[in-house]
């Protein structure tokens, strides 16, 4: 009975991995025809500073508008796409897509001035991350300072020195960089001195408990304290309730992200739906 059983489990688990197998190599495939089919699309959400209510950036968040599977998130496909290297030509394409959209704003008088793009390990890995930058700020005539450049602690951690020596690089460029994420990898706090880094943003898995966890609390006061102390910028993302939004505000985080501002949407969408002084009013009691 346990050989049958353990047959049975076999049979199971084999099963189970050929249907990943599937799922992934459906999703590589799929990806491969996105590029080539421009399937993929760029949302924008704001990032509002708490002291003027003001928005002048957006994060850039990529989508894929598959043609039968409807609008697919990155938690889908980002993760085959690292694994393939795909996110080498999707991150080029997001980056050259964010700073063709901003450049526009800066020309025709719209609601944001500055963009920040994901960039994943594997990206700081392949030897041009610099050159690709570097040419699409040449290409859309972009000025450096409108780009940020996000990048997870877990990716600095994959190749310390190297990524060291690439964010340098970048940041003579005069783009902005950022730590993704922060408080979810590991050497945060040395590599917070170390890195050219200018922002952090605080993962919102802390900002989700900031209502019923007072030790999270605690540690969201400790990380604004520290990175306004080492005079980096510090954003909080996820901001969902009013009571984070408060909380937040008096602990003095220099900007938020949040449903509760917008959700990621299309640029169009933004562009009807925005003035840069909307969120004003919505903050002055906090203020
Ligand atoms: P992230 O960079 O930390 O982006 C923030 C995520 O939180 C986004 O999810 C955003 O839509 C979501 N979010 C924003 N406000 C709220 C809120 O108030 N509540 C909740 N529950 N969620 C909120 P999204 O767009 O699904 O992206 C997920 C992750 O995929 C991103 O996390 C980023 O790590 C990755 N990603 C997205 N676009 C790119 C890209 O172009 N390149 C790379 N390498 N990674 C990307
Ligand atoms: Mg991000
Ligand atoms: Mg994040
Ligand atoms: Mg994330």
């Amino acid at each position: 009975l346990a050989k049958e059983r353990g047959k049975n489990n076999y049979q199971f688990y084999t099963l189970a991995m050929t249907e990943r197998s599937l799922e992934r190599m459906t999703i590589e495939r799929g990806l491969r025809r996105a590029l080539a089919n421009n399937e993929l699309r760029v949302h924008y959400q704001p990032q509002i500073d708490l002291a003027s209510g003001l928005a002048t950036c957006v994060e850039a968040l990529v989508r894929w508008q598959h043609p039968e599977w409807g609008l697919v998130y990155p938690d889908r496909f980002i993760g085959v796409a690292e694994e393939t290297g795909l996110i080498v030509p999707i991150g080029a394409w997001v980056l050259s897509t964010a700073c063709k959209q901003v450049k526009s704003w800066h020309e025709h008088d719209g609601p944001f001035s500055a963009v920040a793009v994901n960039l994943s390990a594997r990206q700081f890995l392949e030897n041009n991350l610099y050159q690709t930058v570097k040419q699409t700020l040449v290409e859309t005539g972009l000025n450096p300072s409108a780009l940020e450049l996000e990048i997870t602690e877990s990716a600095v951690m994959q190749d310390p020195e190297n990524t060291l020596k690439v964010l340098q690089q970048l940041r003579e460029l005069g783009v902005t960089l950022s730590i993704d994420d922060f408080g979810t990898g590991y050497s945060s706090l040395t590599y917070l001195r170390r890195f050219p880094v200018q922002s952090v943003k605080i993962d919102q898995t802390f900002v989700a408990d900031i209502s019923n966890d007072e030790g999270c609390r605690t540690l969201v006061s400790a990380i604004i304290a520290l990175t306004h102390e080492l005079k980096l910028n510090v954003i909080a993302e996820g901001v969902e309730t009013e009571e984070q939004l408060a909380f937040l505000s008096k602990q003095r985080c220099d900007s938020l992200q949040g449903y509760i501002f917008s959700r990621p949407e299309t640029s169009a969408t933004l562009e009807n739906e925005f003035k840069a002084t909307q969120f004003k009013t919505q903050l002055h009691r906090y203020n």
